[in-house]
């Protein structure tokens, strides 16, 4: 048998509307002081709270620049988002957000802004934020708000942020009602929009997510007034963040116990599953789980055609099995995830030769 080879899925895109996620930064440290700090209000209990850091930048590299004048009101988005964020979860969760005034310091443009400062994962880990949102002079992007996430499509991993791009002469427009372009303020709803995309890539609900997740609105019969393609809706985020989407096999999003029970990415309380396959002397191979998965693993040995030659549960926590004839297999594991683990499916391709066979059918 040779090494295995693992597949898993490629990083992604989810590139709706103008609201979208993308792939991974880094950079180095910084250590700073906020200009304002909100929490939302107090919750009956001691609930997860995520530490936010909202990053406010006045001139670009590319010598765009945006009015101080909106201070106030981007303060107050930011207090607002906060108390959304426990409102809407029914204290599920809160929110604390710092906010940042980097004075004179310059936003790394570039064409789309794809960038963000080189002291990023830094800065997060200096604060023990989980997330940070930054605001910068718009260099006319393609998008009024962006994610990015080094945890996805794999649940749970690092940290990272959102982007928000503004109009460099401070004007403000989503309010107003009209679509979105880039002279957008971010809103209160539009950050919690952006925040849901780290939320759904991070939390791993035992009703799973609605579909498709933050961009879900229409689709479950949250109209507001820009259907088709609403993405940016209070009432379907509230839905989501108790676990009151409806759909056919019955209610989905978080629970308000989950958010607590899983932690925040900082911190997190649920973990990526160990689920080994190992192959075994006379073309057998094994499978173990760790304790305490919470479900079940689907088995799947798959020629490399693609041809199916097994499937099984698997519920203990270790299951030896015979692979039929020599040549080159896949074995896939399915595992739905649990409040301890995060969903995992990971596939390795083995290759057996007629030696390892050799011994089959002696004692
Ligand atoms: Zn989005």
């Amino acid at each position: 048998m040779s090494k295995p080879r693992s597949t898993t899925p490629g990083a992604g895109c989810l590139a709706l509307l103008l609201l979208c996620l993308l792939g991974p930064l880094a950079g180095s440290s910084q250590a700073a002081t906020p200009v304002a700090s909100f929490a939302s209000p107090a919750c009956p209990t001691d609930v997860a709270t995520w530490h936010i850091a909202y990053r406010l930048y006045w001139t670009s590299s590319l010598g765009q620049t945006t009015s101080r004048s909106a201070l106030p009101s981007t303060l107050r988005r930011a207090e607002e988002f906060a108390t959304d964020v426990s409102e809407d979860s029914a204290c599920g969760v809160r929110a604390v957000v710092d906010v940042f005034d980097e004075g004179a310091a310059i936003w790394p443009a570039s064409k789309n802004s794809e960038g963000s400062p080189a002291d990023t994962q830094a800065f997060l880990a200096a604060g023990g934020y989980d997330w940070i949102f930054y605001r910068f002079p718009s260099n006319g992007e393609s998008y009024c708000a962006i994610t990015n996430s080094t945890g996805f499509p794999t649940q749970g991993t690092s940290p990272s942020q959102s982007r928000f791009p503004v109009d460099p002469e401070g004007r403000l427009g989503c309010e107003a009602g009209s679509r979105f372009d880039c002279t957008c303020e971010p809103s209160d709803v539009l950050m919690e929009h952006e925040w849901l995309h780290a939320v759904v890539a991070f939390y791993n609900p035992r009703l799973g997510w609605p579909r498709p997740d933050v961009h879900g609105a229409c689709a479950h019969g949250f109209p507001g007034s820009r259907c088709p393609g609403e993405g940016v809706n209070e009432a379907y985020f509230a839905a989501m963040m108790q676990g009151l989407v409806e759909e056919a096999d019955g209610p989905k999003g978080i629970e308000p116990d989950e958010w607590t029970r899983q932690g925040t990415p900082a911190h997190p309380l649920i973990s990526h599953p160990r689920l080994r396959v190992r192959a075994l002397r006379r073309a057998r191979m094994s499978v173990s789980l760790p304790p305490g998965l919470g479900g079940s693993v689907r088995l799947t040995v798959k020629t490399r055609q693609g041809r199916t030659v097994r499937t099984q549960l698997v519920r203990t926590r270790k299951l030896v099995f015979s692979i039929p004839r020599p040549g080159r297999w896949l074995v896939c594991l399915d595992f739905e995830g649990s409040e301890s683990y995060y969903r995992a499916r990971p596939c390795s391709e083995w290759s057996f030769y007629r030696s390892d066979f050799a011994h089959r059918g002696r004692k």
